[in-house]
């Protein structure tokens, strides 16, 4: 279990829990993440609240450029609406007050439902934008214009968008082909949205955010396929675009 190190540093998906150590997790009791992974507070130190105090005044300065939110509105066609508690995030108005040029890999070491229930536990600290399931079904759990807490990394936060996959980093067959598509889908998406190059810089693993002490998604994640179906994914849509563009 993490220490509380603030709003962006807090712990992550309960069971997403990664020693350092290697691939060492399935060795760590799954029952006592199970049981301590939501529910544990952890004391806000100094840190928490000087944190939070920086958030009021941001938001004081910020709310006149706020832009319009529909209750339940999507950015990725066909994701379902699945609200992570507003303690887990902090409103922004990207890209406007923060460039958004990296993705971020995670694997929820554990559900598809572990995920969404502990995204809406406010003492949970952490949640990504996006949830994948194995099915290919897409939630989405946090707005692309505001930061959700998702790579243990405040600037990374502010930079990116998190992709969370139902499974475990040392259960490859957990990860489908639905979701290998699905999860390219929603990547090609982002990056045509937000002009980001598809490519190992852009597109990263949480295991590769400066700082972070988890390990996910691990090695048996194929960065070559998932690569090159962001790439096939992209590619569909701009030719999709391209007919409408000529038909209209
Ligand atoms: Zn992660």
């Amino acid at each position: 279990m993490r220490r509380n190190r603030g709003p962006d540093r807090g712990r992550w998906v309960g069971r997403e829990r990664h020693s350092g150590v290697g691939m060492g997790s399935e060795r760590i009791s799954r029952r006592g993440v199970l049981i301590g992974g939501a529910g544990v507070v952890v004391g806000a130190g100094t840190a928490g609240y000087a944190g939070r105090d920086e958030i009021r005044r941001w938001w004081w300065r910020a709310s006149g450029r706020e832009r319009p939110r529909t209750d339940g509105a999507v950015d990725h066609a066909g994701a379902e609406w699945a609200a992570a508690s507003s303690a887990n995030w902090r409103r922004a108005s990207r890209p406007d007050d923060y460039a958004v040029d990296r993705v971020v890999i995670h694997v929820v070491q554990g559900s598809y439902g572990d995920a969404l229930r502990v995204f809406r536990d406010p003492l949970h600290e952490a949640a990504a934008h996006y949830v994948v399931r194995k099915d290919g079904h897409v939630a989405q759990t946090v707005r692309e214009l505001d930061v959700a807490f998702h790579s243990g990394n405040r600037a990374f936060n502010e930079r990116s968008i998190g992709i969370e996959h139902e499974g475990y980093v040392d259960r490859p067959a957990g990860f489908t082909d639905a979701m290998y598509a699905a999860s390219a889908r929603l990547a090609a998406d982002i990056c045509a949205r937000y002009g980001i190059p598809v490519d190992r810089t852009h597109l990263v693993a949480h295991s590769e955010v400066p700082g972070t002490d988890h390990t996910d998604p691990g090695p048996h994640w194929n960065w070559n396929r998932y690569l090159r179906l962001v790439k096939l994914a992209k590619e569909a849509r701009e030719a999709k675009e391209a007919k409408e563009a000529a038909a209209s």
